[in-house]
Formats: structure tokens, C-alpha cells, sequence
């Protein structure tokens, strides 16, 4: 392959894995990260079956799998009773591979050290990025000062707040609050927990095993944007200490600096593209979605495997490659986006005694097959061939 170079707008898990996708297709890649040290916010995360097909295309999959832990999940009522279970052996017999829980900080690590340490730059914020007919530039600001580069691809991979999408899609509107705001740890929790999120009126327990003695944690509400508690951890003992077992003992053995708390912001007005000319939007940037569904960062790695297919050829015909990525990956991971919009209305957000009532009863009756099926329907997904 000739110097192909492709210039990638942040290191978060989609920016990583789009910049290991391209490394392993022949790419030169240049990583702007505007943070002065890479790292991952959020505790930890699950990786459905789509996710880790991916990472295994990236040469990633025994790594991440040595350092996570099977999470097979299910879901309860605030008394604990199950309302669905996941047959693990069953979802391992359907999707080639199990859920599993990781740790961000590790996942994030691991996709750096991939890489060529000379690949990532940081306390590097892109400014300005502009397609021409043969090239594209990248306008950043360093700890240095003002530079320039140019490439023949850019991905912007730069997050819920995308500078890259603004300035592509000038009038989009931009993110939107979903109306929960949620609060997150990992802890060392010895105790064997199995892998599972609890519904109460509008609120969400959730509780991954991360593996050696850790668990991730996480609490949801609906709550008014912006808000915070002087105490949160207290706040949230107030909430859900009431709730099954092990949920007052999780909350009890968390530190309180160790909680963190977001607003939850998707792009509720989806984008018409995904690319323009030599610039590719990717991961958050392109479909920030509501993590009701825990798909995010895996639409994300999907983004990254599959824009390193279309563009396995290099620099020749950046832009019709790109048309095909946006052909490959706006379908699916917009109406993953939505269907996650939909499942965080009638789970999480769900408030109303009767219809909470009614959707426990329908959740009881469905057998185990069907509610896997059902989540087969988004994590049922293989990397492209070749
Ligand atoms: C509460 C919650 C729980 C979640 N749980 C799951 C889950 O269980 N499973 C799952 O798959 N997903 C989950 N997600 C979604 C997942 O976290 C995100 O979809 C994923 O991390 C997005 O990665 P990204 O690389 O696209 O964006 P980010 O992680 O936001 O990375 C963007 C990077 O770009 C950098 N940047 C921004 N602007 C610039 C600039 N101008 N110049 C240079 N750098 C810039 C930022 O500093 C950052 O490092 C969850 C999300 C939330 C909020």
C-alpha cells in the first residue's frame, strides 16, 4: 500500500479501535486526543457478543476476554424475584461468545497498547476539519501551539459533542437530554454476584462482575437534567438501600469519591450520513444512543471494524469507500439506537404502577428463548469477511 494516512479526532473506544482497524489494513495513523492523558470515564461496561466479534477481528478478543468476566445477565424487580434470565450456554450456543464485563480503564489500555506508541497524540484539540478532492486537513491546537496536517481519510471519533459532526452537519441540533441521569462505580465486591439489571418506577440497578473480586456498578433515575446531591452516594442509599440483596451491601461498600454521576444525552434527531467526502464520523460522534441496551461502544467497535474493511485498498477511492461504510453502519446502528430509546422507556423509565405491573407480568411470561432472541436481534453480528 502506498503512505496512506489517515488522521483519527479522539482516543476514546471508538477512536482506538477505528485507528487498531486501519493500522492492520497498511494505514499510517495519526490519534488527536485533546485530553494530556488518554483515559476512560464510567466505571465499566458490558460487551455484548457483537462487540467482542469485533474486538476479535482487531486481534483483541483472548486480551479482553482474559481480563473480564462473563456476564450473562437478566432482569429483576426491585424484590430481586427475575423477571428474564439469560441462559449463558444458550446465548454462548446462539452468538459465538458470552456477554462479558470489563473494566474501561483496562479495555481502554488494552486497544492503546495495540497501537504504535508514536500514533497517539495528546493534549492535541482538533479544531477545524476540511475534505478537499485528494486531501483532507486537520487543524489543532497543541500544548505547543497551532499545527496542520493533512491525510487522506478523517475519522471523527470525538464523542457525544462531536466538533467533527457540527461542522459537517452545521444545522443538526446536536444532543438531547433522555430525561435519566446515572450514577457509577467499580468496586472490589468479593461476593459472587450474578450479572443482572433490577427495575423499580422509574429506576435501574445495575450490577456487573468485572472478575477478580471487582464489580461495576451502576444506578439510574429520572431526574431533571443538571442536577447534584451534595452527597450523592447518600442520595442513592436513600433510593435503592431499600431494594433486594446485595444492592444495600454494593452501596455500602463504595467509597463516596468514587461515584460518578452523568445526565444521559443521545442524538434523538438521527444523521443523514455518516460521511462527507474524505471525513468519516464514528462511535458517539455518529449515533450516541442511550446505554439501555449497552450497545454504545459497540456500535462503535462495529464502526471500526467495518471502516477498515471498506478502506483495506488505501488511499484509492477514499470517498466511495466511505459511501459504503455509511451504507454498512447508519441502518443498523440507528435503529439499534432507537430500539435502545424504546427499551429505556418501558424498563428503566417506566413509572406508572399498572403499566410497571403489566410489563413485569408480560417479562414473566416470555419464555427465556424469546427474551434471547430478542437480544440476539442487535448482538447478532459478524465482522465482514476478508
Ligand atoms: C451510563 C452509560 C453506560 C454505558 N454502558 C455501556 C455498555 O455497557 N456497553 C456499551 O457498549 N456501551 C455503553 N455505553 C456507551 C459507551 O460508553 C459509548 O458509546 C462509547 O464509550 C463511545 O466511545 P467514543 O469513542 O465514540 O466516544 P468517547 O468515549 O466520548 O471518546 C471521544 C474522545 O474524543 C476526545 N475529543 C473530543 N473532542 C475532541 C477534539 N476536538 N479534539 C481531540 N479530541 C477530542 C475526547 O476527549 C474523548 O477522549 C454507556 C454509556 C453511558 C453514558
Amino acid at each position: 500500500m502506498d503512505d496512506a494516512h489517515a488522521v483519527v479526532v479522539g482516543a476514546g473506544i471508538g477512536g482506538l479501535s477505528a485507528a487498531l482497524a486501519l493500522h492492520r489494513r497498511g494505514w499510517r495513523v495519526t490519534v488527536l486526543e485533546r485530553a494530556a492523558e488518554p483515559r476512560e470515564i464510567g466505571a465499566g461496561l458490558t460487551l455484548m457478543a457483537n462487540a467482542l466479534h469485533g474486538l476479535d477481528a482487531l486481534g483483541l478478543g483472548p486480551a479482553v476476554r482474559r481480563d473480564g468476566a462473563e456476564a450473562p445477565g437478566g432482569i429483576r424487580d426491585r424484590q430481586g424475584r427475575w423477571l428474564s434470565r439469560v441462559d449463558g450456554a444458550e446465548m454462548i450456543r446462539q452468538l459465538g461468545t458470552a456477554a462479558l464485563g470489563v473494566h474501561r480503564t483496562t479495555l481502554h489500555r488494552t486497544l492503546r497498547e495495540a497501537l504504535p506508541g508514536s500514533v497517539l497524540r495528546t493534549s492535541a484539540e482538533v479544531e477545524h476539519v476540511e475534505s478537499g478532492p485528494d486531501r483532507a486537513e486537520v487543524r489543532y491546537r497543541g500544548a505547543d501551539g497551532p499545527h496542520t496536517l493533512t491525510a487522506d481519510l478523517v475519522v471523527g471519533a470525538d464523542g457525544l459533542r462531536s466538533r467533527v459532526r457540527a461542522q459537517l452537519f452545521p444545522r443538526h441540533p446536536g444532543p438531547v437530554y433522555a430525561g435519566s441521569t446515572t450514577w457509577r462505580a467499580a468496586i472490589a465486591f468479593p461476593e459472587p454476584v450474578p450479572a443482572a439489571i433490577s427495575w423499580g418506577p422509574g429506576a435501574e440497578f445495575g450490577m456487573v462482575p468485572l472478575g477478580d473480586g471487582q464489580l461495576y456498578w451502576y444506578g439510574a433515575l429520572n431526574a431533571p437534567a443538571g442536577g447534584h446531591a451534595p452527597d450523592e452516594l447518600a442520595a442513592l442509599r436513600k433510593h435503592f438501600g431499600g431494594w433486594h440483596a446485595p444492592i444495600p451491601a454494593i452501596l455500602a461498600a463504595t467509597a463516596p469519591g468514587v461515584v460518578l454521576r452523568h445526565d444521559i444525552h443521545y442524538l434523538a434527531e438521527p444523521l443523514p450520513s455518516y460521511a462527507r467526502g474524505r471525513v468519516a464520523l464514528l462511535g458517539d460522534a455518529a449515533h450516541a444512543m442511550t446505554p439501555n441496551l449497552g450497545q454504545g461502544a459497540g456500535q462503535a467497535i462495529e464502526d471500526a471494524v467495518v471502516l477498515g474493511a471498506v478502506c483495506a485498498d488505501g488511499a484509492e477511492g477514499v470517498p466511495a469507500a466511505l459511501a459504503a461504510y455509511d451504507g454498512q453502519r447508519r441502518p443498523r446502528s440507528q435503529a439499534i439506537a432507537r430500539a435502545a430509546h424504546t427499551a429505556g422507556r418501558y424498563g428503566q423509565q417506566l413509572r406508572n404502577p399498572f403499566a410497571v405491573a403489566a410489563r413485569n407480568t408480560a417479562l414473566r411470561l416470555t419464555p427465556g428463548r424469546a427474551a434471547l432472541r430478542g437480544m440476539a436481534r442487535y448482538a447478532d453480528w459478524r465482522p465482514p469477511a476478508g
